[in-house]
């Protein structure tokens, strides 16, 4: 928990040791979705994190990042390391280089978050996930959820999850698996837009049905569509309030 301590003149919020860690490799992406945390969209400048910075930030955090409850070779959401961004699989190389470094410094936990865009055919997707395996990445996390799904066809998102699932066994995490459930059960395929998935759903059940995260631009992309059922507050509302709850 974060603790106070008085520093020179001033009282100092001293933050919590890191156990987990997400490393954005670049905030470049090929989606834009509307609830992205970061706003990445294929508009940024790639811009990715050097080799030096890579191996720099690694070791650093190589002291801290504590396995998951279940061992080092298991995976958990708020545990171990994982590499994102952006999308990591846009630099397949640096992400390779990622894993390296990380495997090299002993670091447990290890996955990688990936929307699955990339996943145009089968023998493409177990050629790169077989080869993050060899090189000692635990596991990976498939997103899945409507705002994805604008973006990347079902088809590509069902493919990572069989297959990883064959290549990762029980370090593969699907989230939001109750998206996956409920697209599959409405016979989706290809991409699908936001508001006529809306409609599928029902409004109520939207909300009601699934945790659902309004986060990063969303309050801009969203607010005509969810203006009565979730109220705006301006910024510096949240200003005195943690960031931990
Ligand atoms: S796939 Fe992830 S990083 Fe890319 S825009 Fe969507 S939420 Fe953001």
């Amino acid at each position: 928990e974060p603790t106070w301590s008085r520093g020179d003149s001033e009282m100092r919020k001293q933050i919590a040791k890191p156990i987990s860690g997400g490393l954005i490799l670049s905030y470049k992406c090929p989606s834009q979705c509307r609830h992205c945390m970061y706003a990445c969209s294929p508009k940024w400048k790639a811009d990715w994190i050097s080799e030096a910075d890579l191996e720099k930030i690694l070791v650093q955090l190589s002291k801290y990042i504590e396995p998951s409850p279940y061992g080092s070779q298991a995976v958990s959401l708020n545990n171990g390391l994982h590499f994102t961004g952006g999308e990591p699989f846009l630099n397949y190389e640096l992400l390779c280089q990622a894993v390296d470094i990380a495997e090299k410094l002993n670091i447990p936990s290890t996955f990688v978050e990936t929307n699955s865009y990339w996943c145009t055919s089968d023998e493409l997707t177990r050629e790169r996930l077989e080869l993050l395996k060899k090189k000692g990445l635990k596991g990976i996390m498939i997103s899945v959820n409507p705002f994805y799904l604008e973006y990347v066809p079902f088809e590509r998102t069902e493919r990572a999850i069989r297959i990883g699932q064959e290549i990762f066994g029980n370090n593969l995490m699907v989230y939001q698996l109750e998206y996956y459930r409920r697209f599959k059960e409405a016979g989706i395929k290809g991409k699908v837009a936001f508001e006529d998935y809306f409609r599928l759903e029902g409004r109520d059940n939207f909300v009601r049905n699934v945790e659902f995260f309004i986060t990063g631009r969303a309050a801009y992309t969203l607010k005509g569509t969810f203006g009565e059922s979730f109220p705006r507050y301006r910024a510096s509302h949240f200003f005195s309030q943690p960031c931990r709850p």
